[in-house]
């Protein structure tokens, strides 16, 4: 088959590779129909996750056809339309039963070496490094899916591929974000990074009661496609985000703030880990603004701190003086994105959410190292690659 391969650091390419094989009596193979690329791709193209293997297949956003599944699969058939959450949950640890599966205890089956090397173990997810299991990604022609019967989901035959693929991922991750605001009724949230999981944010927190949002960005088409869903722009390469903040809300400053930015390269650097750990360092004393470091400041106190946005490695120099004197409280990690499929699946098919409203660019599979360009560099205006292989 065809698959987008990662090489190295900004070095990703189209290549024949293997078929998928049913290796566990759980697993399912499915036939990609649309797959996406993800901020978090960008990390691993910037070589920021280590443990990339030249030869890894990307993607973690997919949906397709089922075209076979192991003899234990039950609930899961052949000919099924399903889309595949990115986290991969086995679906009966403890984390599983508490619908928290991003943090799944028996899909990584690298638990040991991430545990020697960080102390913890994340879940299992697609194409997304060897210290979260090694799987290969669904920017490709197929893709094995571990635990069928837990992560497969059907999607309505009304629905578009390009209405549920988000819910693999960004679509959920935004949603989360919100919900990890705690919203009141009155508040103010404010969101830093107007891509595809900010823009998701936005509709979110309106959806859950938000009186206002206010959207921080620097490109001009983001933030115009913030204010189409009612938030407040603020372009942070023109303005004191800080100042504005505190003008727009009476001094007071925001009841909860989203870092939907995360270990953004800025498209500087060479890459590599310890590159995004000084990265991170430089951005704190430079003209970049580091995102959760802005929005913890700006917060107002006793309010929420929502973080999407993906780290890895150290951040050093957090405002923990003012996490701590202002009562602040702290919500994230990957998103559970199997809780959320259900209620989100009810927005869309009422109309009360869009997903097709981020799509800029769709592109053919062999176009993806093109498509990775356009997402990381944001050019022609891209928000959103959808990839038809
Ligand atoms: P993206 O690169 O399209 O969007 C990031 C946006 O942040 C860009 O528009 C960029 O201009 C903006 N930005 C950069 N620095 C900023 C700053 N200082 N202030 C305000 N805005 C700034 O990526 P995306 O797909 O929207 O993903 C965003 C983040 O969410 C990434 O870190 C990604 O890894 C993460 N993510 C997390 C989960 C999860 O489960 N928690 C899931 C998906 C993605
Ligand atoms: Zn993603």
């Amino acid at each position: 088959m065809r698959a987008l391969v990662w090489h190295g650091i900004n070095r990703l390419s189209v290549d024949n590779v293997p078929d998928p094989q049913i290796l566990q009596p759980t697993d399912a193979i499915v036939r990609i129909t649309s797959t996406a690329i993800c901020g978090s791709d960008l990390h691993l193209v910037d070589g920021y996750v280590p443990t990339m293997v030249p030869g890894d297949i990307l993607g973690h956003e997919f949906m397709g056809e089922v075209v076979e599944v192991g003899h234990e699969v039950r609930r899961i058939k052949v000919g099924d339309r399903v889309i595949v959450p990115f986290p991969i949950s086995c679906g009966h640890c403890w984390y599983c039963e508490h619908s928290l599966t991003s943090l799944c205890d028996n899909s990584n089956p690298n638990a040991k070496l991430a545990e020697a090397l960080w102390g913890y173990s994340p879940a299992g997810i697609y194409g997304y490094s060897h210290l979260t299991g090694g799987y290969s990604g669904g920017q490709a022609q197929f893709a094995r899916t571990p635990f069928a019967d837990a992560n497969l989901f059907r999607v309505p035959s009304e629905l578009s591929d390009e209405q549920v693929l988000f819910l693999t991922d960004v679509l959920p991750t935004g949603y989360m974000a919100a919900e990890n605001c705690r919203i009141q009724p009155g508040d103010v949230v404010a969101v830093w990074g107007c891509g595809p999981v900010g823009q998701f944010t936005i509709r979110s927190a309106f959806l859950l009661g938000a009186e206002r949002v206010i959207a921080i960005d620097r490109f001009p088409e983001r933030l115009e496609l913030a204010s189409r869903a009612g938030a407040e722009p603020i372009n942070y390469a023109h303005t004191n985000v800080f100042e504005a903040l505190k003008l727009m809300t009476g001094g007071r400053g925001p009841d909860s703030v989203v870092d939907a930015v995360g270990m953004e390269a800025h498209g500087t650097g060479p890459g590599g880990i310890y590159d995004a750990v000084k990265q991170t360092t430089r951005s704190l004393e430079t003209e970049r603004p580091h995102a959760l470091r802005a929005a913890i400041q700006a917060c107002r106190k006793g309010g929420t701190v929502s973080v999407a946005g993906v780290y890895g490695g150290f951040s050093d120099k957090m405002p923990l003086g003012a996490y701590m004197n202002k009562a602040l409280t702290m919500h994230t990690g990957q998103t559970h994105v199997h809780r959320y499929l259900e209620r989100l699946t009810e927005h869309i098919l009422r109309g009360e959410i869009d997903p097709t409203q981020i799509i800029t660019h769709t592109l053919s599979l062999e176009e993806a190292p093109r498509g990775y360009q356009l997402f990381k560099h944001k050019q022609d205006s891209c928000v959103k690659v959808v990839l038809r292989p």
